[in-house]
């Protein structure tokens, strides 16, 4: 997920997943139904958002035989500031196609720009190539605090598509009922065990980040998308 410089809620001690599987709200929200989807874009900030995110739903669509194609925004080279960033880069960008495997046919379109320096104007330039033929896009939350997903979220938004949005960061630093979230445009994608066992073994592929001492994604982030279940919000222009 790489986090940017400089003191922000991600830094900050979060919401335990407890907190989130205790709140009613979350169960009640309104299931998604993707049954007319047939061609679906999926925007990945770093190398783990798309699975992190949305790797249950991408199952779901994979099994249901809709077209997937991962648009790879950064390779994510910046989550280790201490090695080379090609290496680290080499080794996300095989992290994320081994995790892949688990969740069904997916094509990938690595852009390579800058991890922690993703500029929404370049994105949005990019965009409308890369989604031509496509009819729902699927983004990081625009709002999910760290830069690269925020700029990939408003990138997506003025893609053209039906955009939906997954939060990531966002379970970390909000709380249940939380107002600074759009709860009325938020719908839930239930994941039968079988799915949620293929996410799980997805993410398990991201090794680089569970690495002691400070490990990018510690347990208690990563037990937010354990969750058998994943939230979107519609996009707000949609
Ligand atoms: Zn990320």
């Amino acid at each position: 997920m790489s986090v940017g410089p400089g003191p922000n809620p991600i830094d900050a001690p979060g919401t335990e997943e407890e907190e989130w599987r205790a709140w009613d709200g979350l169960r009640e929200l309104p299931a998604l139904d993707m049954t007319a989807w047939r061609d679906v874009v999926v925007i990945a900030a770093h190398p783990d958002d798309e699975v992190l995110g949305a790797g249950g739903l991408m199952a779901l669509l994979a099994d249901q035989g809709v077209r997937l194609r991962l648009v790879a925004v950064t390779d994510g080279e910046a989550s280790h500031p201490h090695l080379p960033g090609q290496e680290v880069a080499a080794r996300r960008i095989a992290e994320s196609a081994a995790a892949l495997k688990h969740i069904g046919e997916v094509e990938t379109i690595r852009l390579g720009l800058p991890d922690s320096g993703v500029r929404e104007e370049e994105l949005r330039g990019l965009l409308p190539e890369l989604v031509d033929g496509f009819d729902v896009c699927l983004a990081p939350w625009a709002k999910d605090v760290h830069r690269d997903h925020e700029a990939a979220g408003r990138a997506a938004s003025a893609c053209g598509l039906e955009v939906w949005q997954f939060p990531i960061w966002t379970w970390h630093w909000a709380r249940p009922a939380d107002p600074r979230l759009p709860w009325d445009r938020a719908v839930r994608v239930p994941l039968p065990p079988a799915v949620a066992d293929r996410k799980q073994a997805a993410i398990d592929c991201f090794t680089s980040q569970f690495e002691e001492p400070e490990p990018i994604l510690p347990p208690g982030i990563l037990a937010h998308f354990a969750r058998p279940q994943e939230v979107l919000f519609r996009d707000a222009r949609a």
